[in-house]
């Protein structure tokens, strides 16, 4: 419809309104000419209404009737099996001989035997290897729901970058929220290396994972209005996980959804930094878990509203399911994704074989392409191709921008002179809604 829709509060939800993804979202709804604007429920988990069309006016009435279809709906879309019983079915599981190791690739499960029968007419995948329970993101299909849920791997490269990083810089302990290719890499090394002491702990919505992971290694969690589905004995889990026992550091690393809300996800990553500081006994009183967000560098002013203490890396983080995010190096699309951190820039060294270098004035590592502009003292590209000063705007600007008289800033050549008013929701430039918004576009 027309008007905008603002995030108001993670806030639970009336009775009966618990979606299978934790408590709803509170939202209000303004429209252009303006009074108060009408607030309303909508699920946190599937923003796409074709998805899950939970919706309601914070003021209505909701009919019994109503309340039990919900509740129905809610029962239905439980998955088949507890995290305990996921447990419990991969201890069995991993003493099966391979030739009875079977995994239903349309239920997405690992199977039993005695199963078999019920999945009889279900494509499966035999001999399932300890190698491939060992990287269950290879064997489960990406989701792929295009507003939220969409699941962007990590490109090898990337993947081992992030975690020499984490380990060249000292930390002991990853809090993987929303990147299960990442904890499956550690997880997969601590198994198998003697002497490799780093330890993951995964939060992410997708429960496939519970089938691959204990209790201690996967919590089922809503990173938009920070939920634990396993309730206190989970959020008890992941206290005792950023507890930094033995002076062992612990990081923080997010790949949220690209769809996501800024303001929900900031909300949420607060209240596990808060988690984070009060177990400390003492010495980071006044500091912050260390984090790295990763997300597409036209956020960066929304990030740096919510987290004034963050900076933006130049690295190009890469995907293997995305055809458009990958490194320019080798003639592919550069990715528009980076990391956002709190710790100090020049300690994030970026591969130089990758061309990145060391500005000695910005004290950090920056792109190739990215010069030191002499009049903004900084190295101002954000997507690593080489900008240009406007001495009219007074900053640099993206290479293909001229200054426009009309519009009075820097612009595409072919653009059309406009004002409006309501900027796009997700990069918050004129001239485009949120659906349309080019930052977004992929193929
Ligand atoms: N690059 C990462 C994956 C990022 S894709 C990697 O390779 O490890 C985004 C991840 O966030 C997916 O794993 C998805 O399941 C998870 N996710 C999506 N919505 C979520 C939510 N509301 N709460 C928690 N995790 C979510
Ligand atoms: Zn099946
Ligand atoms: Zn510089
Ligand atoms: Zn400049
Ligand atoms: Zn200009």
């Amino acid at each position: 419809g027309s008007g905008r829709r603002g995030l108001l509060a993670p806030r639970a939800s009336p009775r009966g309104c618990v979606r299978p993804s934790g408590p709803a979202l509170l939202f209000v709804k303004t429209s252009p000419g303006g009074e108060g604007g009408r607030r309303f429920y909508a699920c946190s988990a599937c923003r796409d209404r074709k998805d899950c069309n939970f919706f309601q006016w914070e003021d209505e009435k909701v009919s019994e009737a109503r309340l039990a279809a919900r509740e129905e709906y809610n029962r239905n879309h439980q998955p088949p099996f507890t995290h305990r019983q996921n447990a419990e079915r991969y201890k069995n599981f991993v003493l099966l001989p391979l030739s009875k190791r079977r995994f239903c690739q349309e239920c997405q499960q690992l199977l039993l035997p005695a199963e078999w029968e019920k999945h009889s007419d279900h494509q499966f995948l035999c001999d399932i290897s300890t190698a491939q329970l060992r990287s269950p993101s290879q064997l489960l299909y990406p989701l792929e729901n295009k507003k939220t849920n969409a699941q962007y791997l990590f490109a090898g490269r990337s993947c081992q970058f992030l975690l020499d990083l984490i380990i060249g810089l000292g930390f002991r302990r990853v809090l993987s929220v929303g990147t299960p290719r990442l904890h499956e890499m550690i997880q997969s090394k601590a198994s198998q290396e003697e002497d490799f002491r780093v330890r993951s702990l995964l939060l992410d919505i997708d429960f496939r994972y519970s089938q691959f992971y204990t209790e201690d290694e996967f919590c089922h969690y809503n990173m938009f209005n920070h939920y634990f589905f396993g309730g206190e004995a989970a959020h008890e889990t992941c206290r005792k996980f950023l507890c930094q026992e033995n002076g062992e550091r612990v990081i923080m690393i997010t790949d949220p959804p690209f769809g996501g809300l800024v303001e929900a996800l900031a909300s949420s990553f607060k209240k596990l930094m808060a988690m984070w500081k009060e177990t400390g006994k003492e010495g980071h009183n006044s500091q912050e878990m260390p984090m790295f967000w990763i997300f597409p560098y036209f956020f960066e002013s929304r990030i740096l509203e919510f987290f004034p203490s963050f900076s933006m890396m130049d690295y190009q983080v890469d995907y293997d399911n995305h055809a458009l995010y990958k490194h320019g190096k080798t003639g592919r699309r550069q990715s528009p994704v980076r990391i956002f951190t709190n710790l100090t820039p020049s300690m994030i060294v970026l591969p130089v074989e990758e061309g990145y270098r060391f500005c000695a004035i910005c004290q950090r590592y920056v792109s190739s392409g990215n010069q030191h502009c002499e009049i903004c003292n900084s190295c101002t590209s954000k997507d690593g191709r080489r900008w240009k000063h406007c001495v009219l705007c007074k900053k640099c600007v993206k290479p293909s921008w001229f200054h426009c008289k009309n519009c009075n800033c820097c612009a595409l050549q072919n653009h059309t002179c406009e004002k409006t008013d309501a900027g796009c929701f997700v990069c918050g430039k004129a001239g485009h809604k949120r659906s349309t918004c080019p930052s977004l576009s992929h193929t």
